[in-house]
């Protein structure tokens, strides 16, 4: 015999869970309008040394990426590096992305490009220096050290200036399959030479902690005024510059995804000598 309690019981919890569930609604519906719209703006990290795959990597025949310029736009607007199958020096200088191709000729890299190594960020000058009297490569080197105020940071440089001469280095473009590594390329590397010119050496030091990673002390590259000469630095005098250094203290490497690094072997060594 079922209880007459039973029905009534029956009916009052159905009309609790009606009640529970229409204030639940009421309240999902206050919340839907009354709160405003928050939209987050990306946080740009400004002293953030951004570097795309490693160094030893491109020393090992690494050279094709999937790193585009747009997106390297979004991490700096100073930069180096080589764009794939090494078709051109990168320069990027206040956010426009150049490249010298092996013939010498500078033009501005299109969005879609794709980039195999490079280092970049927003340049905010914490340091700056003149330098008055004439100047060449190993003494410019000795002149920033004295500035730096310690040596186990990464720096940024815009250095900008008169040059009685400059001597740039650019890169063969290669083609698939990759035969010959940095080791190779880089000492047969084609050469521009340039006279009295006026422009600006972009580039980087990290500590000599990076190792293999990336290249270890001063990496310069230069673009001229005109912006119609430009490549990686190897030797100068100049007659007057403007040294500007932007101290970053944080570091973010990204490695390709891509086949050709998950099976690179790092046998091939190479590092700048005098750096
Ligand atoms: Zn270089």
């Amino acid at each position: 015999m079922i209880p007459k309690k039973i029905p009534f019981l029956f009916t009052a919890c159905a009309l609790l869970m009606l009640f529970l569930s229409s204030a639940c609604k009421q309240e999902q519906d206050v919340n839907v309008t009354s709160e405003p719209v928050v939209t987050e703006k990306p946080v740009v990290e400004r002293d953030l040394f951004y570097h795309y795959s490693i160094w030893y990597a491109f020393v090992n025949k690494v050279f094709e990426g999937d790193l585009t310029v747009s997106k390297l736009k979004t991490k700096g607007d100073i930069g180096l590096g080589s764009y794939t199958k090494l078709d051109g020096e990168l320069i990027m200088l206040d956010g426009v992305p150049y490249r010298a191709t092996e013939d010498g000729v500078v033009s501005i890299a299109d969005d879609a490009d794709k980039i195999v190594y490079v280092n970049a960020t927003f340049f905010d000058e914490d340091i700056s220096f003149k330098v008055t009297d004439s100047i060449n490569y190993d003494a410019l080197r000795g002149e920033i050290n004295k500035h730096l105020p310690t040596k186990n940071m990464f720096y940024g440089f815009k250095i900008h200036g008169t040059f009685k001469n400059i001597k740039c280095g650019g890169l063969n473009k290669q083609e698939p399959p990759f035969k010959e590594g940095l080791d190779v390329l880089i000492p047969n590397r084609p050469i521009f030479k340039a006279e009295n010119i006026e422009g600006t050496m972009v580039g980087f030091y990290c500590p000599q902690f990076i190792g293999d990673i990336n290249v270890a002390g001063y990496h310069l590259h230069f673009i001229s005024d005109d912006k119609k000469f430009g490549g990686h630095v190897m030797a100068f005098n100049a007659v007057s510059l403007d040294v500007s250094i932007d101290e970053m203290y944080e570091y973010q490497f990204v490695l390709p995804n891509t086949d050709a690094y998950r099976k690179v072997g790092f046998d091939k060594q190479f590092q700048y000598k005098k750096n």
